[in-house]
């Protein structure tokens, strides 16, 4: 069962209401989410489904179904489970997606600083992290902080751009990321565009302009491996967030 994905195009919907499509083992799936499912090295939302009588099922984490964008909300195994048919109100944590979501910009903008093949990722609500096929005596914390900071500063808007996997296969220099290919077989593939700056295959959800990222700090910088230099970041508490 195919999902709509709303977070795909607003990605700052912390709420909407959804019909329940299918209860399973595995979690709840509705007919349309805001529930960002695991995925490109961001994790899955938390956050509640809101019952017609009141209830909260809390959600514990999102992942993919089994359908080309099929969404599982994984409930607390105490929760009730809803009935299919019925209406929920959907309610993300949405701190932690923000967080999240900031970081996630903060890696985009950082990948143009830092330029290597980039063999790895992930993103958690208090840091994140690249790692990157370079050598050890390239990567300079203060001037990555430095720079990456720099651009931030720029506060340009994000934007989605969509392209055919053909126009993808004839543009393979916009694939960084050696270990995770984008999706294909949809016929299309979802882009970020960050104008003068990044240009890359990307199904996250990112800020609407990289000012809302305030800030990062370089927290350290490790050999994780032959080709995998591993740059881990986190928001600069000195940098105010533009929470809308
Ligand atoms: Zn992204």
């Amino acid at each position: 069962m195919t999902t709509e994905l709303l977070f795909r195009d607003d990605a700052y919907l912390t709420t909407a209401s959804a019909r329940v499509v299918a209860v399973h083992d595995r979690g709840i799936e509705l007919d349309r989410t805001i529930f960002y499912p695991l995925g490109g090295g961001q994790p899955g939302d938390t956050g509640v489904l809101v019952r017609s009588n009141g209830e909260r099922i809390a959600i514990v984490d999102t992942r993919k179904g089994d359908a080309i964008d099929s969404v599982v909300h994984l409930p607390v195994p105490a929760a009730p489970r809803p009935e299919p048919g019925e209406m929920v109100t959907l309610e993300i944590d949405w701190p932690r997606r923000y967080a999240l979501m900031r970081l996630h910009t903060a890696l985009h903008v950082m990948s143009c600083i830092v330029v290597a093949p980039v063999t790895g990722g992930n993103i958690s609500p208090d840091k994140a992290r690249l790692d990157f096929d370079i050598d050890m005596s390239l990567l300079d914390a203060d001037k990555i902080e430095r720079e990456t900071n720099a651009l931030i500063a720029r506060g340009i808007e994000t934007e989605t751009v969509w392209i055919t996997d053909a126009e993808l296969d004839a543009r393979a220099d916009l694939v960084k990321t050696m270990s995770v290919q984008p999706p294909r077989g949809a016929g299309r593939v979802r882009l970020l565009k960050i104008p003068g700056i990044d240009l890359q295959p990307c199904g996250g959800t990112h800020v609407r302009n990289i000012a809302e990222i305030g800030a990062i700090k370089v927290l350290k910088i490790r050999s994780e491996g032959k080709r995998n230099r591993r740059v881990e970041i986190a928001l600069s508490p000195l940098a105010r967030s533009n929470t809308p």
